[in-house]
């Protein structure tokens, strides 16, 4: 790979490949001062100096979430974090150019990392051949049945995530958490703290609730804006989610039907969420419970106890509307 010798303002003399470079020259932060002539490097240089392997090779890509961590402590920090054992099956969502990949791949080969930027799939082919796992594709599209096929055993999730997709994978591990043993993402600071939140705050909502009914979420640390090129305008978390192997008894689908219900209906009373499902005012007076709440102030437990609550007259609801199918039906014959 061609690559140049630069010079930067405080003294520090670098090997940057041209992509870098010309990021370089973007940075004012950087101020490069010099550049000399494109030398060809022979790659067994690039293994007796492998810092050259730590400088950003892409261009960042803001519609990707691009904002690659350049601090290699908090890369060790995150990875210390995991406590990986020998037969972890560990899945990397956005390795970029493998700022994380790195120390994963010293504990690990069962690694498998999911990228969709095609630039960077071939920095990590490059740099592991063969010898790393990549999917080249959307993590959302991604099957983690098929991938626990090929690994074996639960798995285990981490990443410095895309936060433009943050909700999304989240939701994506949820639903295909029978196959998930814990998932260790990088999060904005914002994000994290709703994770973790307590009801009758103002950062708990309907990720506060999902999280802590599927997982038991914990903030691990917090990470400054400042180890991230580019620099994003909000800090960061490392955030830890467990899953539970088993949820407790109820309606799943419903559940969640009733979080997102009343919770779209946020700062009104449970009354108006439930209203929004179809329920009416005579159904709604049958409930044992305070609908004069509103859904910030519930735990998921109570979230789950107004769901099996509200089960009995959802089902009723159903024959009837389908008691009234019939009786049109059978006018129609
Ligand atoms: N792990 C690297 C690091 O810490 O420097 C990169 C982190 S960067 C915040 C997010 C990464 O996710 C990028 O490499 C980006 O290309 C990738 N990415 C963005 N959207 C994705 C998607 N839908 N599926 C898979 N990877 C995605």
């Amino acid at each position: 790979m061609a690559v140049v010798r630069c010079r930067l303002a405080f003294g520090a003399t670098l090997w940057v490949n041209s992509q870098s470079l010309s990021w370089l020259r973007q940075d004012p932060g950087a101020r490069l001062i010099e550049s000399s002539q494109f030398v060809a490097i022979p790659t067994w240089v690039r293994y007796i100096v492998p810092s050259l392997y730590d400088r950003p090779m892409l261009i960042p890509k803001k519609s990707l979430g691009q904002n690659f961590l350049q601090d290699d402590n908090i890369a060790r920090k995150i990875v210390k974090n995991l406590h990986v054992q020998r037969g972890d099956h560990l899945v990397e969502i956005g390795p970029g150019h493998g700022a994380l990949t790195r120390h994963l791949r010293e504990l690990t080969d069962e690694l498998t990392v999911i990228e969709i930027d095609r630039r960077a799939v071939e920095v990590l082919r490059e740099r592991w051949g063969s010898s790393l796992r990549i999917v080249h594709a959307d993590v959302l599209q991604v099957s983690l049945t098929d991938l626990r096929r090929t690994m074996g055993g639960r798995l285990r999730v981490v990443g410095n995530i895309p936060y433009y997709i943050t909700s999304e994978i989240v939701f994506w591990l949820f639903d295909q958490r029978a196959y998930v043993s814990d998932a260790t993402l990088m999060v904005q600071w914002e994000v994290a703290r709703r994770f973790i939140a307590l009801p009758k705050t103002k950062e708990y909502g309907i990720l506060s609730v999902f999280a802590q009914y599927y997982t038991k979420p914990r903030l691990l640390f917090k990470v400054s804006r400042n180890s991230f090129y580019p620099r994003p305008n909000v800090d960061s978390a490392l955030v830890q989610f467990t899953f539970k192997s088993t949820l407790e008894d109820g309606n799943e689908e419903l559940f969640r039907r009733v979080v997102r219900a009343t919770f779209g209906k946020r700062r009104k009373t449970l009354r108006n969420g439930l209203r929004c499902m179809g329920l009416d005012e005579p159904a709604l007076k049958k409930l044992a419970f305070d609908l004069t709440q509103r859904p910030e102030d519930l735990t998921y437990q109570e979230f789950l106890r107004l769901t099996s609550l509200v089960e009995p007259l959802m089902n009723s609801g159903r024959e009837v509307s389908e008691r009234s199918d019939e009786r049109y039906i059978s006018s129609q014959t």
